[in-house]
């Protein structure tokens, strides 16, 4: 079996396109989506049309898709995620509200030996920046195999022994999983990166050759940018896209 799998896309439209134009030619048996499709991005009803309509689809919510649900409220977010989630709101069908709001809290179980989450395993919204983070969400995660998104940064964290080790994912890493270590893999980010590099990322996990590869692509990055400007989203969602932040 052949996972794709991806995170926060942040209601970018073209770096979804062009994700989906890549899925393609990966030959996949199944997409596993790590939350937060919307928030920040100029696109969001457009963002999630497009998502709805994939196939073989198993996804958890994020915490913008919450917000922007209405099923929490913003008064804990940064002044331009609350900003973008209040204007996200006024730019959503109805029906695609709905279907943001029937997206599944996680953890989820896929296929019984792999659980996917927004933040941690055991907190959607619990952020796993270190092996400190890393090693509670460990605790309260049933499989050996596990996905992550939230930091937008990716990284592998191996649980080997009792001892925790961390790999940031470099471009074209190819990672053979062994069966007697557990890890939590990020992804990183399709519509906002945040490791200092504006490309979108995505992982694809072969669980019969129990390998991993971390892949990256590059898209119009001025063009989302001049949507969030004309917009009048806040500046920063769109210089951040620039830089990688
Ligand atoms: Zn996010």
């Amino acid at each position: 079996m052949r996972y794709l799998i991806f995170s926060d896309i942040h209601s970018n439209l073209e770096a979804f396109e062009k994700f989906l134009a890549q899925k393609k030619a990966k030959n996949v048996d199944k997409i596993l989506f790590l939350g937060d499709l919307v928030g920040y991005g100029p696109n969001p009803d457009e963002v999630i049309g497009l998502f709805r309509g994939l196939p073989h689809l198993q996804a958890v919510r994020g915490n913008h898709d919450k917000v922007i649900a209405d099923l929490e409220s913003s008064a804990l977010f940064n002044p331009a995620a609350a900003f973008s989630a209040e204007w996200s709101k006024l730019k959503i069908s109805p029906d695609h509200v709905q279907y943001l709001k029937n997206l599944p809290k996680g953890p989820q179980l896929v296929d019984g030996f792999i659980t996917i989450c927004h933040g941690s395993t055991f907190d959607e919204d619990y952020y796993v920046f270190s092996s400190f983070e890393a090693t509670e969400s460990f605790r309260f995660m049933e499989t050996s195999i596990g996905f992550f998104g939230h930091t937008h940064y990716p990284i592998v964290y191996y649980l080997r022994n009792n001892k925790i080790d961390v790999v940031p994912l470099a471009e074209n890493t190819r990672i053979k999983l062994d069966r007697k270590t557990r890890y939590l893999i990020n992804p990183g980010s399709i519509g906002q990166p945040r490791d200092k590099n504006s490309a979108a990322s995505y992982i694809v996990f072969d669980s019969l050759k129990m390998e991993l590869s971390f892949n990256r692509f590059a898209y119009d990055v001025s063009r989302t940018q001049k949507k969030i400007r004309d917009a009048g989203l806040p500046e920063l969602l769109a210089s951040r896209l620039e830089a990688g932040v």
